[in-house]
C-alpha cells in the first residue's frame, strides 16, 4: 500500500483532534499535515472568566508547533484555496496534495453585519475579551447590555455565563446594587438548544440574580458613542457598556471552494461528517450537523472534537480496510460557570433513535473541577 496524504485544515478543537487521532490510528508510511494561519490558537472558553480577571491571558493559548512531537507534520499559512475536484489545497506556503481532506476552519466573525459594533465591546475572541477586562476594572456603576446578533453562534451557553462571571464579579466588588445587567438574545428561549427544561432552569436562575432577559430580538446596530444599541424590533437599550456577540460566517474560502453548495454552513452526512465529496469530511463550527427540524448541534469545542475523533476513524478504516467506526452521535457536555468555585454542565447526546437526551446539570463545585480540567487538557493537547 503506498502512503496516503491526510491534510488538516484548521488547528482548533476539531483539526487537532482530527489529526491527533489520525495519527495514532495510522502507520507511519502514511501522512497528517495539519495547516493554520496561526501558530498559537486560543481557547476562546476561557474568555468568560478572562474578563473578570479570573484567567491567566498567557495561559490561554498552545502552540501547534508542538504537533510535531507527536508526528503531525504542521504548516503555519493562510490557507488561500480548496480545489475538492484537484484534490490540492493552495497556501501562502505553496500547494498541498491530499487523499483525505478534513476542513475544520471554524466560523469567522462579521463585524460589519451590526454597524458600530466595533467601537462596543466583546468576548468572542482575545483581543476583544482583553479589551472588556480593562473596561470592566474601571466599571463603578451603570448599565451593562450583553446582546446576541444572530444564531448560529459559538457556544450557547457563553453570553449567559459572561452574564454569571460579571454578576459574580460585581457583587463581590461591592457595586452589584448599584448596577444592572441585561443579556438580549434573537432565539425565542434561553439556551433552547438544550431543551424546555435547561431553559426554564437557567430563567429561574437568571432572575435570581436580577439578570435580565430579553428574548427574540438580535442586536442590529449600536451607536457611534458606543452607548446605545438598536435590536431587530426596533427598539432599544441605553447602556454605559454594550458587548455584542457577532454574526458568524462560513470562513470565505470554504464557501469560495463549493463545499457549501451555497448554503450558510457546510452540510455533511450527519454519520460521517464527509461532504458531498468523496473523502472530503467537514467537522466542527464549519459544518451543520441537524439534529431535529430547523436545529442542528451547537458550534462547541467539544461536538468539534468528537467529530474530528470520529471522522479520523473513518479515514483510517478506508485506508486500512477495516470496519468503520459507529456512526457519529452528536454527544459533548459544554460548562457554564456560575462563579468562580461552581460551573453547570450543559449538553449530553443529540443524535439517538429516541430524539436528543441533552439538559441542564446544576452549577456545582465538581463542575467547576470539570472545567478547569478541561482546559489543562486542552493546553496539553489531551483534547
Ligand atoms: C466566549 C466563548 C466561550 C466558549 N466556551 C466553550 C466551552 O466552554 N466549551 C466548548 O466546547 N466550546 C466553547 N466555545 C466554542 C469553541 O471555541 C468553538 O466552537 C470551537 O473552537 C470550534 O472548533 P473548530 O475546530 O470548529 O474551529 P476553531 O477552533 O475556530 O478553529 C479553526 C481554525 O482554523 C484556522 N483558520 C481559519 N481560516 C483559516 C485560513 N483561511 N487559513 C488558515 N487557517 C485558518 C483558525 O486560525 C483556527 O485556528 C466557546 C467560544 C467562545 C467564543
Amino acid at each position: 500500500m503506498t502512503g496516503k496524504k491526510i491534510v488538516v485544515l484548521g488547528g482548533g478543537f476539531g483539526g487537532v483532534a482530527a489529526a491527533r487521532t489520525a495519527r495514532t490510528l495510522l502507520p507511519a508510511e502514511h501522512s497528517v499535515t495539519l495547516i493554520d494561519r496561526n501558530r498559537v490558537t486560543r481557547l476562546c472558553g476561557m474568555n468568560p472568566m478572562l474578563i473578570v480577571g479570573e484567567r491567566d491571558v498567557r495561559k490561554t493559548g498552545r502552540s501547534l508547533g508542538q504537533l510535531a512531537n507527536r508526528g503531525i507534520n504542521f504548516v503555519e499559512s493562510a490557507i488561500n484555496a480548496i480545489d475538492v475536484s484537484g484534490r490540492t489545497v493552495s497556501t501562502a506556503n505553496g500547494t498541498f496534495e491530499f487523499d483525505y481532506l478534513v476542513v475544520a476552519l471554524g466560523a469567522s466573525y462579521d463585524w460589519d453585519a451590526v454597524p458600530g459594533s466595533d467601537l462596543a465591546y466583546s468576548f468572542y475572541d482575545l483581543d476583544t475579551a482583553r479589551r472588556l477586562r480593562r473596561r470592566l476594572s474601571r466599571f463603578r456603576r451603570g448599565k451593562l447590555v450583553i446582546s446576541v446578533a444572530a444564531p448560529p453562534y459559538k457556544c450557547p451557553p457563553a453570553p449567559f455565563e459572561t452574564a454569571m462571571m460579571i454578576h459574580w464579579y460585581l457583587r463581590r466588588h461591592g457595586i452589584r446594587k448599584d448596577s444592572k445587567i441585561i443579556v438580549t438574545i434573537p432565539e425565542p428561549a434561553p439556551m433552547a438548544v438544550a431543551g424546555p427544561a435547561a431553559s426554564a432552569r437557567l430563567r429561574d436562575d437568571l432572575e435570581r440574580r436580577d439578570i435580565g432577559l430579553r428574548t427574540g430580538v438580535g442586536v442590529t446596530s449600536v451607536t457611534p458613542a458606543a452607548m446605545e444599541a438598536g435590536y431587530s424590533d426596533g427598539s432599544s437599550i441605553a447602556a454605559d457598556v454594550i458587548v455584542t456577540v457577532p454574526v458568524h460566517r462560513v470562513p470565505q474560502v470554504v464557501a469560495e471552494s463549493g463545499l457549501t453548495a451555497g448554503k450558510p454552513w457546510t452540510p455533511v452526512n450527519a454519520k460521517t461528517l464527509e461532504t458531498s465529496a468523496t473523502d472530503v469530511f467537514a467537522v466542527g463550527d464549519v459544518n451543520v450537523v441537524p439534529f431535529a427540524e430547523g436545529k442542528a448541534i451547537p458550534k462547541a469545542g467539544v461536538f468539534a472534537s468528537g467529530q474530528g475523533e470520529n471522522v479520523a476513524a473513518t479515514i483510517a478504516a478506508r485506508i486500512l480496510e477495516s470496519a468503520p467506526p459507529p456512526a457519529y452521535d452528536g454527544s459533548g457536555e459544554c460548562f457554564l460557570a456560575y462563579s468562580t468555585t461552581q460551573s453547570a454542565l450543559v449538553g449530553g447526546q443529540f443524535l439517538t433513535s429516541e430524539g436528543p437526551q441533552v439538559g441542564l446539570k446544576p452549577p456545582t463545585p465538581s463542575g467547576m473541577r470539570s472545567k478547569e480540567r478541561f482546559e489543562q487538557n486542552w493546553r496539553r493537547f489531551r483534547i
